[in-house]
């Protein structure tokens, strides 16, 4: 069930409201602008109805701060107010509402712009997250992969945590397709996708593929010996996949892994770690293939093998 949050100072408009929308949708009310903020920014919902005229903090004012916090800014708001003056529709709309209803309202009109603003808002998140999706092999694409890696980095210099970039790569794989051909090369691209997946799981590991046959893998937490032998054991699993490979290049399909430790700051860019990685993974194919090679918060190397 849609989540729909209904912020009101009026008990009665409140549960009216509440009363024409709870047979379909899961129905909140906050009875201030400071309690409909909170709400907003904690829990997921599809859709908010705002009062305008509230003592304290008004409606307008609450519609411009959700707008700037980026965990609501994208949440469609509809504006319910007896003012029915146009100024203060327009100010509404250009302050990013929806909608506007005016009151005393129609029940089926309610109704009815609900409904279509909650499947415009379900259309736009299964376009967005399509978007953000490998169609390969289900997990994150590179788009993603910028956005989430920009969000991470700031995140980690604030709460000054360790993060872990990975950078790894099929071994081999041109011989593989042409052995094998494209389609059986495809499959073995997702194969490789779900196992690494299966073992990145918790909320502070991402996984998106990077392009090709080449992944990345951002993990937040953990220091470089930790991270290190959980990407050995990955390195691992997909041996233990036992995909034959070309026999000429190798027995099974095996993947190589480069990746970096740090401790973030902000004198340092993301990219220049990346690049990091990216070294430790050319290091590990020139050093035989199918091994992890590691550059810990000193950037000393940590080699498998
Ligand atoms: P290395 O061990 O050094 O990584 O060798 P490699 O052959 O894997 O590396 P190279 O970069 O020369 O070749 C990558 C190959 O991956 C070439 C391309 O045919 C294949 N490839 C890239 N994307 C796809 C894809 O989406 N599907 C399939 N089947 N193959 C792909
Ligand atoms: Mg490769
Ligand atoms: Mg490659």
């Amino acid at each position: 069930m849609e989540k729909i949050l209904i912020v009101d100072d009026s008990a009665v408009q409140a549960e009216r409201l509440r009363s024409i929308l709870d047979d379909e949708y899961e129905v909140t009310v906050a009875q201030t602008a400071e309690e409909g903020l909170r709400r907003a920014s904690g829990e997921n919902f599809s859709l908010i109805l705002l009062d305008v005229v509230m003592p304290g903090m008004d409606g307008f004012t609450l519609l411009k701060k959700l707008q700037e916090e980026i965990i609501t800014q994208s949440i469609p708001v509809i504006l319910i107010t007896s003012l029915s003056d146009a100024s203060d529709e327009q100010h509404g709309l250009i302050l990013g509402a929806v909608d506007y209803i005016t009151k005393p309202f129609n029940a089926l009109i309610v109704k009815a712009r609900v409904n279509t603003h909650i499947k415009l808002y379900q259309y736009r998140r299964q376009v967005e997250q399509q978007s953000m999706t490998d169609q390969l092999t289900g997990i994150a694409n590179r788009r993603k992969y910028e956005q989430y890696s920009i969000t991470k980095w700031g995140e980690a210099i604030r709460l000054h945590v360790p993060l872990s970039i990975c950078m790894f790569d099929i071994d081999r794989f041109k011989v593989y397709n042409d052995t094998f051909g494209h389609p059986a090369g495809d499959k073995v691209i997702a194969t490789v996708a779900q196992t690494a997946a299966s073992y990145l799981q918790r909320s502070t590991d991402f996984l998106a593929r990077y392009g090709g046959e080449e992944f990345v893998a951002v993990l937040l937490g953990g220091n470089a010996e930790q991270v290190f032998g959980y990407l050995r054991k990955i390195r691992q699993a997909v041996e233990n996949l036992h995909i034959p490979h070309d026999p000429a290049v190798g027995k099974w399909v095996t993947i190589s892994v480069g990746g970096v430790t740090v401790i973030p700051e902000i004198e340092r860019s993301y990219d220049f770690y990346l690049k990091i990685a990216d070294t430790m993974l050319y290091d590990a194919k020139k050093h035989g293939r199918n091994r992890v090679v590691w550059a810990d918060e000193r950037m000393k190397q940590l080699w498998e093998k």
